[in-house]
């Protein structure tokens, strides 16, 4: 029996376990899950299942590739071919597979909450960067306010990559929030502080709290928009993250308009948007009173996505 060990977010993957018939290696298996994918090219469904494998594996891409007789066990065998049936129902790639990358952390993700998407990875980005440069960087952050935080990406980056005391991960959702406690349990040893959750209605359950950051990807699409997302986006994630009321800007506004309260003066309020919204938060954050320093930010592919403030 072979012993390979992959390591892959820190987690190392002993092989040890993996059963000796020829028709359990990676590749066998592989060939098998493209030949059953109704997706696509030839070439597309054996990369597709070569993803599944490597994501199963926590590995990286190309594990399925550089492991070809690496022989896998019954139950990764099973969950890929459970995936490959959520695939073809239409599923997302992250529900199928259970787990999403986020920066440098796996999530465990299903359909309780929304697939952290690339975007809010530079939302992150922008809140670490506006931090180090009000309050520095030894230390003494104090406390940051995740609001609807779902599968908890954006609690868990900034508990593991910023210098706050605390992170509160807040959500409407119970089933969220299971979802995010599992994430912190599982990345416990990566927080470089203390991570609570709370269950309410975007600020409610922070209410008592002095915050010197406020962040959020609140849900943003508007009702008749809804129609227009991929229908896996539209017909697997849960709506509750997605659907922002009749004009999109219900949870935005009502962050804006409650965020104020929380936060200490020089705080940071970060939100990510609808690009066709960007200037209406802004401009909701502007005419509030409250706030300074507003600002919009780009992602990665040059839409305005995200919308920065600091207290008064
Ligand atoms: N970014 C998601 C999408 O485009 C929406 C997420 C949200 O509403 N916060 O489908």
């Amino acid at each position: 029996m072979s012993r390979i060990v992959s390591v892959s977010n820190g987690v190392a993957h002993d092989t040890t376990r993996f059963t000796t018939s020829s028709t359990t290696t990676v590749a066998a298996v592989a060939a098998e899950l493209s030949a059953s994918l109704r997706c696509g090219s030839s070439i597309e469904r054996r990369r597709l299942a070569a993803d599944i494998i490597s994501s199963l594996m926590d590995a990286p891409r190309s594990w399925s590739a550089v492991n070809p007789g690496v022989r896998l066990d019954g139950s990764t065998i099973a969950n890929a071919r459970k995936a490959v049936q959520i695939v073809n129902s239409g599923g997302p790639f992250a529900y199928a597979v259970g787990s999403a990358q986020f920066r440098h952390l796996t999530l465990v993700v299903d359909s309780r909450v929304l697939i952290p998407r690339p975007e809010t990875e530079v939302l992150v980005d922008e809140v670490l960067s506006l931090m180090k440069t009000r309050f520095g960087t030894s230390g003494n952050w104090g406390t940051a306010v995740d609001i609807g935080t779902g599968s908890g990406a954006i609690a868990l980056s900034l508990a593991g990559e910023g210098h706050f005391d605390r992170v509160i991960a807040a959500d409407v959702s119970l089933d969220a929030l299971d979802v995010a406690r599992a994430n912190a349990v599982r990345l416990q040893s990566s927080h470089a502080c203390e991570v609570e959750f709370r269950c309410g209605s975007l600020l409610a359950p922070v209410r008592d709290i002095r915050a010197n950051a406020v962040v959020s990807n609140p849900p943003y699409i508007a009702v008749a928009e809804l129609a227009a997302l991929p229908q896996s986006v539209r017909d697997w994630e849960p709506p509750l993250a997605l659907l922002g009321g009749h004009n999109g800007m219900d949870a935005t506004a009502k962050i804006i308009d409650g965020a104020a309260e929380i936060l200490v003066s020089g705080g940071i309020l970060a939100l990510e948007v609808d690009e066709r919204r960007a200037s209406l938060a802004a401009e909701l954050m502007l005419s509030d009173g409250s706030y300074a320093n507003v600002a919009v930010r780009l992602d990665l592919s040059g839409r305005e996505r995200f919308v920065l403030a600091s207290r008064i």
